[in-house]
Formats: structure tokens, sequence, C-alpha cells
């Protein structure tokens, strides 16, 4: 059960939306270790990997077509 006052030292996930204390960033963005290793892990056919992708478009694609 998370507390309603917590530090800010960790970061929101854009895979999860959690807020989580080791992770990468990418772009502006910030993908906590464990979506991230669970992407690499996802193969192409698994339902999951649809989501990975739709939660990394909301920050990629606005740059590409920038
Ligand atoms: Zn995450």
């Amino acid at each position: 059960m998370k507390s309603a006052i917590h530090s800010s030292a960790g970061k929101i996930c854009i895979v999860c939306e959690e807020e989580k204390q080791r992770g990468i960033h990418l772009y502006t963005e910030y993908i906590c270790t464990e979506c991230e290793g669970a992407m690499l892990q996802t193969d192409v056919k698994d339902p999951m990997y649809k989501f990975y992708l739709q939660q990394l478009r909301k920050v990629i694609i606005p740059k590409i077509y920038s």
C-alpha cells in the first residue's frame, strides 16, 4: 500500500505510469528498469508488445513528426 505522502526522488515511468527510483531516460521521458527489461524480453507476437509500443509512441512519435 502506497503512502499518500511520498518522496519525490522517483520519476514517473511512461509505461507502467508508476513512480520508480531506477530507470532510463528516453528523450524527455522516463522508463523504469522493470519495464525496460520487460519490453526487451517481449516477443513482437505478444499482445503486451503492442501495449509497450503504444506507450512509447506517446514519447517518440511527436519527436519524429516535429
Ligand atoms: Zn515502468
